[in-house]
């Protein structure tokens, strides 16, 4: 497997080593890490950043949450760990306790087009949902816009659209400036994490109609 070639932005990065992430984007992040040499390096250059900047601030009362938040940490692989995918395959470990029976048993449900959706029990905060969208090998679906912020990253399989082509371990992010189709490709079916502040927004003249039953 070749190294992702679409990375996370500094600013994700930091939200991620700061625990400042919600859970689903933090998710997002972690997934990313396990297949990304380059950003466990940026990430943990971004953190000794961050040590540095705290050393030289006065202390403050700690939140009383932050103490979960860096257990929670200390149960994810260190950054410069090599990828763990053993136990469950296809699934990255920071998605193991999510997915513990494995992508194909995970609760898809169709949603037309040769696609389905699972939601992923991961706690919903400010907004940002995690699922994933499967869409049949060499299947395209449909044209479509974002009210918010949309990251897919890819688990299996590969898609293109109008921004590029994204292959295992790629991270995607489109904003309400952007409108795609996103085609996986003809190897096996196009399986990507998904996180959302917004439900999707269907542009196309039919599948505008679609709209009322994308709002999940
Ligand atoms: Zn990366």
């Amino acid at each position: 497997m070749t190294a992702p070639t679409h990375h996370l932005t500094d600013e994700w990065l930091l939200d991620y080593a700061s625990g400042a992430a919600t859970e689903p984007v933090a998710l997002m992040v972690a997934t990313h890490l396990s297949f990304c040499p380059l950003c466990r390096a940026n990430a943990a250059r971004l953190e000794q950043i961050g040590g540095t900047l705290l050393e030289t601030i006065p202390p403050v009362a700690v939140d009383r949450n932050a103490w979960d938040r860096v257990a929670a940490r200390l149960d994810e692989p260190a950054p410069d760990a090599p990828p763990v995918r053993i136990g469950i395959p296809g699934v990255p470990a920071p998605l193991a306790a999510y997915l513990p029976r494995g992508l194909d048993a995970a609760p898809w449900a169709k949603v037309g087009f040769g696609a389905a959706r699972a939601a992923l029990p991961c706690v919903e905060h400010r907004g940002f949902k995690s699922s994933l969208l499967r869409i049949g090998a060499g299947r395209g679906f449909p044209h479509h816009g974002h009210r918010g912020e949309e990251m897919l990253l890819v688990l299996q399989g590969s898609f293109d659209d109008e921004t590029g082509h994204y292959g295992v371990g790629d991270v995607a992010v489109y904003d309400e400036a952007v409108t795609h189709r996103p085609v996986a490709g003809p190897e096996r079916d196009c399986i990507c994490l998904v996180v959302t502040n917004a439900p999707i927004r269907m542009t196309g003249i039919f599948t505008r109609l679609l709209n009322p039953f994308l709002r999940s």
